[in-house]
């Protein structure tokens, strides 16, 4: 690992990665390398939680293409040295800012896009100029493998490279020092991250999770309202950081988008014969979520197979905050349903609980969406619908709070590899006295006037 390390920064010392050319060429090597081994990819995801290629394509591949192409697109003008106005006190002067890379960048991803999750931080750091080592999940095995072939097998490892492992190789790995840590997973995680970070002073950005609530108001689309957040919760069995964790819903509309939402559920058939979709991913996971469960509680569902590791979407009603199911994030398909009759107890409750990374209004009151999403903190969300804002490379994806520090994805990912440098030029055929000892009177009254 250290020689690595130290190969890479030796690497990023030769200057090489500062051209831009050579990022996009970089980049372009990624797409070819991804779509060449497309049935790599998707076998081997297959393998580990039967995410079906269809998915794969949709959640995990198809942003990597579109934040390669857009990051090839703009990164020279991303990458451009900006003009700022000078202050009046350092005429004549032009001021400057130089966006430049951090350095050697360490990834570290989660399982439940296994290659989402690492190969878009790695493309943010590649466009920004940056030597990227990345460490996946060691959970869903064989995509772990493939990300490492893939990677291994097409870069040089003073630029690019994979090591995989678990617990004790992150952590050996957190020993060294990195200039930038990228890491997505738990906030219980993201702590021991953050801490390691403190001892080299790094920069982290910390994707995290959370509790992320979907609020259905009285007025709201009930039809397409319980299409949206079915989507979003089942997609990938309920293991998505940002899906719809629970459901606050008006009581006048409760029953409607219940039956609304069975409905849904029925028509996509998340059955187990259904190829669309994924298992939990390990049994550990499965009897986590099962102890969750309250029988008395249930309304749909509850069904589960812990060898096949397949857990039926469930929903569970009258829930109240103190439940067990509402004091972690669920992370898998349980859509508790709380009802509520004022907005304004919601969003008194809400802004007393850890920030989500995400919050999902459905309303058809526009003055109401604007008036909750400003009161409320989270990392960012859509107003009826869920999931979506992630596939916007326009608005930074990230947390606040519990949920994260930091944001990526198109402009910010490139930002968050890149430190600023601030340039003041002067110019050495004016030298105003106002600055130099010795002080007087006039002096003070001159420098009140031109500093305000
Ligand atoms: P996790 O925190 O258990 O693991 C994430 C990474 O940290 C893995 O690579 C793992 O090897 C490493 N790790 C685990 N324990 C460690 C330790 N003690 N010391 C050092 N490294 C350690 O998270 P997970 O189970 O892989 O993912 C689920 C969590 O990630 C959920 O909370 C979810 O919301 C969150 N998540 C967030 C995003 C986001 O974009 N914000 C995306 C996906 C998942």
């Amino acid at each position: 690992m250290e020689n690595i390390v130290s190969q890479q920064r030796d690497f990023f010392k030769s200057d090489k990665t500062k051209d831009c050319n050579f990022r996009i060429q970089q980049l372009k090597a990624l797409k070819k390398v991804l779509k060449s081994n497309e049935s790599l990819l998707t076998e081997a995801i297959y393998k580990d939680f039967k995410k079906s290629e269809f998915d794969c394509y949709t959640t995990e591949l198809a942003l990597l293409y579109s934040d390669i192409n857009e990051a090839c697109k703009k990164l020279k003008s991303w990458s451009k040295i900006k003009r700022v106005s000078t202050n009046l006190i350092n005429f004549p002067a032009k001021s400057r800012i130089i966006p430049e890379p951090y350095g050697v960048s360490l990834i570290i991803g989660a399982w439940n896009y296994p290659y989402q999750l690492s190969f878009a931080p790695a493309i943010a750091a590649i466009a920004a100029g940056n030597t990227v080592i990345l460490k996946p999940s060691e959970i869903p095995v064989n995509s772990s493998k493939a990300i490492k072939k893939i990677v291994n097998d097409n870069f040089k490892s003073n630029f690019f490279h994979v090591i995989e492992g678990g617990v004790q190789t992150t952590q050996q790995l957190l020993g060294l020092n990195f200039d930038k840590i990228f890491f997505t997973g738990s906030p219980k995680v993201g702590k021991i991250i953050y801490q390691a970070a403190a001892q080299h002073l790094t920069p982290v950005t910390l994707e995290l999770g959370g509790k992320s609530p979907a609020i259905v108001c009285e007025n709201s689309n009930i039809e397409v309202s319980a299409k949206r957040i079915v989507w979003g919760k089942f997609l990938n069995a309920g293991q998505t950081c940002i899906a719809p964790d629970y459901l606050l819903v008006h009581k006048n509309i409760k029953d409607k988008l219940i039956s609304a939402i069975i409905s849904e559920i029925e028509r996509c058939n998340y059955s187990f014969a259904n190829k669309n979709y994924v298992q939990i991913i390990n049994e550990a996971n499965m009897h986590r979520l099962v102890a969750l469960l309250d029988k008395n509680k249930i309304i749909y569902g509850g069904d589960y197979d812990i060898y096949e590791r397949y857990f039926a979407p469930t929903l569970m009603s009258d829930i109240t905050f103190d439940d067990k199911v509402m004091q972690d994030e669920i992370f898998g398909p349980i859509l508790p349903i709380i009802e509520f009759e004022k907005i304004e107890e919601i969003s008194t409750k809400l802004k007393n609980l850890p920030k989500p990374l995400a919050s999902y209004l459905f309303t058809g009151n526009k003055k109401q969406a604007h008036r909750l999403f400003n009161e409320l903190s989270f990392g960012g969300g859509a107003v009826n619908d869920t999931i979506m804002h992630i596939t916007n490379s326009k608005l930074p994806f990230g947390g606040v709070g519990n949920s994260g520090i930091g944001s990526y994805h198109g402009k910010s990912g490139f930002n968050e590899f890149t430190h600023y440098k601030s340039i003041l030029k002067k110019s050495t055929c004016f030298e105003p006295n106002l600055k130099y000892s010795p002080y007087n009177e006039k002096k003070l009254k001159l420098a009140r006037r031109i500093m305000g």
